[in-house]
């Protein structure tokens, strides 16, 4: 029997197109055999649209060709959707893959969880303090994991006294620091800074996307990524690492130039591999993950590791690090979705 899968996309985020780019991959990897796909396609204004299967070739973000059918009432009203297709039979399990706020973030698995329907990845938790950088390192911090000073701010407090806070991030972390909204991905909002004028100017930027900022001391390291996989007992890929050609990873290195090199297996030592395993597991269990993450750490030339962050919907096209690490780890593109939707009605399973 072919199992009907609700496939989100799009999303009320900044990082909206990379959703799109992402799902088109899914669905021409999703053997059509198994998986009858309905897609659903969020607009940025939030909107929630049922269409028919997306078609055509990513060239490139802004090249995606779709179209769409009817349009529905906004979010507040998107359950109608799920109920309206529950006359036609029921959805099998519901494949959110959107990044950022409003489906990263644990609001749409929420949504999910009150409709009863099963679903790949993160739950509510795990993906809304997956989501907030602030949370989830003082998740981090208290289960011991390695970190990098940071310090964060609520725009209010910045708009009331700007010196002052400009004065804390050069006492607490000094230059270069790096400033990122709370709540985002792909790099958007997030500067590197390296004098006054710099970290002004980041502020501002970062305070557009989120009422929340974490600024972090800047750290001169090798990137690995590394993937986990599963549910009760996760499992690691092997591990990545991304040399971006510029000053750092930012939305334009990952999804525009393509000058960005991700190298795996990556080349580390074999006891530089196994520390990195253990803390992406014991980050995976502090946030009390489920289905993956993909856990970003920072390397420095004498062995020391820092987690960066945890990704709870990574970026997932075939040329994404998450799905690469699992090829070379033994897992290929239309397996790994496979495993994902076996473990999203696994746990569903379990709580009932
Ligand atoms: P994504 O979710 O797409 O992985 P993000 O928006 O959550 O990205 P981060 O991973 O936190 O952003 O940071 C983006 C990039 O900025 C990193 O991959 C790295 O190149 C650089 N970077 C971030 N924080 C630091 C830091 N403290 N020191 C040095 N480089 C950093
Ligand atoms: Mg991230
Ligand atoms: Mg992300
Ligand atoms: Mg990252």
């Amino acid at each position: 029997m072919k199992k009907k899968l609700g496939l989100l996309y799009g999303g009320k985020s900044a990082e909206h197109h990379v959703s799109l780019q992402t799902a088109l991959a899914v669905i021409n990897a999703l053997e059509h055999d198994k998986f009858d796909i309905h897609p659903i396609y969020i607009a940025e204004n939030g909107e929630w649209i049922k269409g028919p299967l997306l078609n055509g070739k990513v060239e490139s973000v802004t090249s995606l060709q779709f179209s769409h059918g009817e349009a529905l009432p906004p979010t507040a009203l998107a359950p109608t959707l799920f109920q309206a297709e529950q006359s036609e039979g029921s959805f099998d399990v519901i494949f959110p893959l959107l990044h950022g706020p409003n489906g990263e973030d644990g609001t749409v698995q929420g949504l999910l969880e009150l409709l009863n329907l099963p679903y790949v990845g993160n739950g509510v938790l795990a993906s809304s303090a997956g989501m907030d950088k602030v949370i989830m390192k003082n998740i981090f911090a208290q289960a011991g994991l390695p970190q990098v000073n940071y310090v964060w701010f609520i725009r209010s407090e910045w708009e009331h006294n700007r010196e002052k806070a400009y004065g804390v991030v050069e006492e607490e972390l000094g230059y270069p620091c790096f400033v990122k909204p709370a709540n985002l991905g792909s790099s958007v909002g997030i500067s590197k800074c390296s004098n006054r004028e710099e970290l002004e100017g980041a502020f501002k930027e970062a305070f557009q996307f989120d009422r929340k900022i974490i600024i972090e001391q800047g750290i001169e390291a090798r990137e690995i990524e590394l993937g986990v996989l599963g549910n009760d007992k996760p499992q690691c890929s092997v591990a990545g690492e991304i040399i971006p050609k510029v000053e750092f990873y930012d939305y334009k290195a990952k999804y525009e130039d393509g000058n960005t090199a991700l190298i795996i297996p990556a080349e580390i030592a074999e006891d530089e591999y196994a520390m990195l395993q253990e803390l992406a597991l014991r980050a995976f269990k502090a946030l009390d993950c489920s289905g993956l993450v993909r856990a970003d750490f920072f390397l420095t030339k004498d062995g020391q590791a820092y987690i960066n962050e945890v990704n709870t919907m990574p970026g997932f096209t075939p040329f994404s690090m998450f799905p690469l690490l699992w090829k070379h780890t033994g897992v290929d593109y239309p397996q790994l979705i496979e495993r994902l939707v076996e473990l999203g009605l696994e746990r569903h399973e379990e709580k009932q």
